[in-house]
């Protein structure tokens, strides 16, 4: 009843927010953007993916495969006990460090193929990391992962001892609330961590790219430069944060590779992203997302046999969290292609946004050509892949786009 609530108003949140009467470009105009693009630009992309893709999936798969074994089995439940030995099978302790214990070893059976994704990155000249501050970046990540874990499975097993009736109502709230939170203090808790932010040094740039934003109607107090050449030389700019917390970045290689021209159409998509408020979307349709989850959890708590498989006998047992982890691997991977599908239309619609406020389709072309040579996209990727993952249309879509615009602009 309630996830049936859930479910009609995360179908009704999409149908109103995302623009989904919006196709892309027809495939003969994508294929002549193809052919315009440098062809050994487009070849160095393709070898680039085609050197990353082993890794990726094997990670994912693999991931896949030790949340099943320890979800399904009662394995993972064995090494939660294991875990929570030491405290007398305290339930926080079982859940918390049972929680890290379980991701702990998907993290240790995925580690070398991170690695190895990370040599294929300096390979191709994309990583400017060392070993050292790649290392740092992932303790870091494990860090806030730790961070937010915790919080989650213990308001759930909290919640599960506090209200053993209503457990759920009250979990799909708080899974709700918290990715609202989240989403909200993402720009001042976690980004800092891994980025230095400045704003933009005041110059013509900098007017411009204000002066757009007053334009647009997007009141846009500063536009941002993290100091992403520590990391990479891609380039890329995005939005995020709510409300107080909203802000455009751009990163400091984009502003150094590229001519002011085309940093002003990558702010321009930027700013179609806070005009239609499109952090707001995706966190409205995450929240739901989150609560429709927990009452899934709830029903699958009345699965007699997949309990005795995990080896435990409730869903809320804090030995359960192996077999919640595996629900959400299983969960992440189908819900994959509507949430790429979602992004794709969103992205397209910033893109389009971008046109029109700059009314300069060639420059946009030569920027998502520049992005393109230089971040070593596939540009065109295998549609299998494209549908399952890609967040944003192709460079031939987008390109073919902004030819479409020019046509229509004529
Ligand atoms: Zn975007």
């Amino acid at each position: 009843m309630a996830l049936g609530g859930l479910v009609v108003a995360l179908v009704v949140v999409a149908a109103i927010r995302v623009p989904w009467s919006a196709p892309p470009a027809p495939r003969s105009d994508q294929l002549a953007a193809l052919r315009d693009l440098p062809a050994d630009a487009v070849a160095k992309g393709r070898a680039f993916h085609t050197a990353l893709r082993p890794g990726a999936y094997g990670a994912l798969l693999l991931g896949l495969i030790v949340a099943l074994i320890l979800g399904l089995t009662p394995l993972g439940a064995r090494l939660i006990e294991l875990v929570g030995r030491p405290f007398g099978g305290n339930w926080i302790a079982q859940a918390v460090l049972g929680g890290f214990a379980v991701v702990f070893v998907g993290e240790v059976v995925t580690l070398p193929l991170a690695a190895w994704r990370e040599t294929v990155l300096r390979r191709y000249g994309l990583s400017t990391q060392t070993w050292a501050t790649w290392t740092v970046d992932l303790l870091k990540a494990y860090a806030i992962g730790a961070v937010i874990g915790a919080v989650a499975l213990l308001g759930y097993f909290g919640l599960a001892r506090l209200a053993p009736r209503w457990w759920w109502a009250w979990a799909a709230a708080g899974a709700a609330a918290l990715t609202v939170l989240f989403s909200f203090v993402f720009p001042v808790l976690v980004e800092p961590v891994f980025n230095k932010f400045a704003p933009m040094e005041p110059g013509p740039l900098r007017e411009n790219l204000i002066g757009m934003a007053r334009r647009d109607g997007v009141p846009v107090k500063d536009v941002l430069v993290a100091d992403a050449s520590r990391r990479t030389n891609a380039l890329n700019a995005y939005v995020s944060g709510l409300g107080p917390t909203r802000r455009i970045v751009v990163y400091d290689t984009l502003v150094r590779e590229a001519p002011p021209g085309e940093v002003e159409a990558v702010v321009a998509h930027e700013l179609g992203h806070a005009k239609d408020r499109d952090v707001f979307t995706g966190t409205v349709i995450g929240a739901l997302g989150a609560a429709a989850a927990v009452c899934v959890l709830y029903l699958l708590g009345s699965w007699t046999g997949l309990l005795r498989g995990a080896g435990i006998e409730a869903i809320t047992d804090p030995r359960a969290v192996a077999l919640l982890l595996a629900v959400a691997a299983v969960a992440g991977l189908a819900a994959a292609p509507m949430q790429s599908f979602v992004s794709r239309r969103i992205e397209a619609r910033a893109d389009a946004h971008a046109l029109a406020l700059t009314d300069d389709p060639s420059t946009v072309e030569r920027m998502e050509q520049r992005l393109a040579t230089n971040n070593l996209a596939d540009v065109d990727p295998p549609k299998l892949e494209y549908l399952m993952f890609a967040s944003h249309p192709s460079v031939v879509e987008r390109i073919a786009a902004a030819r479409a615009y020019a046509r229509g602009a004529r």
